[in-house]
């Protein structure tokens, strides 16, 4: 019997409707002969509901408390699901994070999954029932709730397969796979039928959201295959996997972006050994994460640092920097309205003149570039936020995605 990890998003379970159709697509894949779990997340945008109410009492709500309050969302679809089940004569039963035995760091509101104890999981299979996980949440060794972050829900799939050594994962979303741009802002974007683990890494960590990072990371960490499909229809989707000799090695395979990026310049900072590493690691402490960084050396004995950070970490980072900027003798100024796009392929590292063509695109359509960054498969640009969807249109175009 093949054990199959199916997760579905919070379009999947938008509504009593929705819901109702899972837990078919749930019974259905029972029917067949397999042995299912299902990860959920929570309905609709109930998170940014339950987020908006938190900031409506307060500025900076505890980070302890935000947890236990997020992962009430995804309890509420998973019991709901499970009676939906029931309705059609299968058995289900929900469990929360913790109940499923998912243990984490106790870092609130992004904890990372250290344990996985699936022996509840795998008895309830064994009785043949349909096990309902609350997708993006655990428990700390503290015995708190945690959550691992938005979009954590892949993840929690994803570990759940490897822990259970699943056949299959199949993410459930609301288009029918990865495309070669978001296809909610590119029309013409295609769909990709597969997807090496390395591309999807580096279009997850640019901006497209239809995996979160961390899962694709664990994915290819333990070889776990995943399916990404629409759970409004019965195309195959696209499969994440190994990259193999079949796998078309496309020199841009797709354009990624973001929205909410903020830059950062330090002026006129000492050009002496140390001060990289001040900056830095007063960010680090403050636990922001730093993306892109550019350091110029001017002839006078001074260099400005510019980096980038997403923008609900730009509080955090300017506190950090008011702390050391009077010790450095430097000042700095923000960039608040950024963000960055991408173009991403396995086929760019032996091709020369890729990036060159993204920037004659780019400039064609008088979009400046401010900062850029590359890794062997991918070249970012960060732009003036304003003009990000129109950047994705023209790379999408010059680097002829579209069908
Ligand atoms: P879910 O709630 O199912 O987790 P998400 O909203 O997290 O869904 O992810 C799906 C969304 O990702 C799509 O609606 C789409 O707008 C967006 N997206 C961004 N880039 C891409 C891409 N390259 N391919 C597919 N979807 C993408
Ligand atoms: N509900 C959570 C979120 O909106 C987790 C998820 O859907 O994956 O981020
Ligand atoms: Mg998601």
């Amino acid at each position: 019997m093949s054990i199959i990890v199916q997760k579905y998003g919070g379009t999947s379970v938008a509504d009593v409707e929705h819901i109702k159709s899972v837990a078919q697509r749930l019974c259905d894949t029972q029917d067949r002969g397999n042995q299912v779990v299902a990860v959920i997340s929570a309905m609709g945008n109930s998170t940014d509901r339950l987020l908006r109410m938190a900031h409506e009492i307060s500025a900076d709500p505890p980070e302890r408390e935000l947890d236990m309050l997020f992962s009430t969302g995804e309890r509420i679809s998973v019991a709901l699901l499970a009676m939906a089940i029931s309705e059609l004569g299968h058995e289900a039963i929900s469990l929360s994070g913790a109940q499923a035995g998912i243990h984490t760091t106790t870092s609130h509101t992004r904890a990372r999954i250290t344990d996985i104890d699936s022996r509840r999981l795998s008895e309830t299979l064994d009785s043949g029932k349909i096990v309902l996980v609350a997708g993006f949440q655990g428990i700390s060794p503290d015995e708190d709730i945690t959550t691992l972050g938005r979009g954590g829900s892949d993840t929690t799939a994803v570990a759940l397969a490897g822990a259970l050594r699943a056949d299959e994962c199949e993410i459930y979303t609301d288009v029918e796979g990865v495309f070669s741009a978001d296809p909610n802002l590119v029309p013409g974007a295609v769909k990709l039928d597969a997807v090496s683990y390395e591309e999807m890494l580096e279009m997850a960590a640019s901006g497209a959201e239809v995996l979160m990072l961390r899962s694709v990371e664990y994915a290819q960490r333990y070889g776990i295959p995943l399916r990404v499909r629409s759970s409004f229809s019965d195309d195959p989707g696209t499969l994440v996997k190994e990259e193999d000799e079949k796998m078309e090695k496309a020199v841009v395979s797709a354009i990624t972006h973001t929205e909410n990026e903020s830059k950062l310049t330090l002026l006129r900072v000492p050009d002496k050994p140390g001060i990289a590493a001040t900056v830095f690691g007063a960010l680090a402490d403050a636990e922001v994460n730093v993306d892109m960084i550019i350091q110029n050396v001017s002839e006078q004995g001074t260099t400005d640092i510019s980096f980038t950070v997403v923008q609900d970490e730009l509080p955090a980072a300017q506190q950090a920097l008011d702390r050391i900027c009077d010790e450095l003798g430097t000042a700095y100024i923000i960039g608040e309205q950024m963000g960055k796009v991408s173009i991403v392929g396995a086929g760019m590292k032996s091709y020369p003149g890729v990036a060159a063509r993204m920037f004659r695109a780019l400039a064609d359509h008088d979009i400046n570039i401010e900062m850029i960054s590359t890794s062997s498969i991918k070249v970012s640009c960060v732009i003036e936020r304003a003009q990000v969807e129109k950047a994705v249109r023209v790379l999408h175009e010059a680097f002829s995605l579209e069908e």
